[in-house]
């Protein structure tokens, strides 16, 4: 599935190397949590993955089942089955969450070669769909994030990923706004769309999150690079013990 080998990225207008070889990879159907201190290089390496401008990869590979991301256009690689929590604009003052949505998935078809989905299929589709997740149908017609609460832009969030159906999640969790009602939110949207063919990369500084979530494995960033990779206990030690010796042996 997602495929990261060896990633360095500099920053395009400064000197200044962030990720200093990056290996990864996670396989169909797993929950992969990356943690570290502030500033190891967790969000740049969520953003060159996304395709944000600003920064220069300088050597290695990410791939998503075989196909370089690297190379692709952020909508190809939604296309490809990315998704990213954080890619889409947090608030559309006048589009309807709804319209943006359909806007979103039709766009994601398209660049497959699909048709539109209708107006009626979509309006079944996003009903079933909020139901599940159990969200309010008038959180639907409100504009995209204007006056949301952090719970229901996460709540949104979870939304956006259950209509476009990607394969892979990237998740940057790094919000300080983030809760305990929020960190519910997301766990259990994660928890709810996890499935045999779809993968999670969830970025987070709070051990609590994985509480919920149950991470198959949790890798330790430190300094650009992943220094420690293990089960979900290596979230608990960090809880216990901090960063400390992960970060040293590394
Ligand atoms: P984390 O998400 O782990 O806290 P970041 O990826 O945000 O880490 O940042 C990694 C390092 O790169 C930090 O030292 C940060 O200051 C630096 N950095 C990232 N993006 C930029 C940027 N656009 N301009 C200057 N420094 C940056
Ligand atoms: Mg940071
Ligand atoms: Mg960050």
């Amino acid at each position: 599935m997602l495929k990261i080998d060896n990633l360095h990225v500099k920053l395009e207008d400064e000197d200044k190397q962030i990720l200093k070889g990056v290996t990864l990879e996670v396989p169909a159907g797993e929950v992969h949590a990356i943690m570290g201190p502030n500033g190891s290089g967790k969000s740049t390496l969520s953003y060159v993955l996304s395709g944000r401008d600003g920064y220069e990869v300088t050597d290695g590979t990410a791939s998503l089942d075989g196909e370089d991301l690297l190379d692709m256009e952020p909508e190809e690689r939604a296309a490809a089955g990315l998704f990213l929590a954080f890619q889409y604009p947090v608030e559309i003052p006048g589009v309807g969450n709804m319209t943006f949505l359909r806007t979103a998935l039709n766009a994601q078809r398209k660049a497959k070669g699909l048709d539109e989905v209708s107006a009626g299929d979509f309006l079944k589709l996003i009903r079933e769909k909020a139901k599940d997740l159990k969200i309010d149908a008038d959180m639907l017609k409100r504009p995209v994030n204007v006056g949301f609460s952090g719970g229901e832009k996460k709540r949104n969030e979870i939304l956006q990923m259950a209509m476009l159906e990607p394969r892979m999640c990237i998740m940057d969790e790094t919000d300080s706004g983030l809760d305990v009602d929020a960190m519910r939110l997301v766990s259990d949207g994660v928890n709810a769309l996890r499935s045999e063919g779809r993968s999670f990369l969830v970025i987070t500084h709070y051990q609590r999150l994985l509480n919920h979530i149950q991470p198959d494995v949790v890798h330790i960033m430190s300094n650009g690079r992943i220094v420690k990779s293990g089960g979900p206990e290596l979230a608990l030690q960090v809880e216990e013990e901090g960063y400390g010796d992960l970060v040293e042996a590394g």
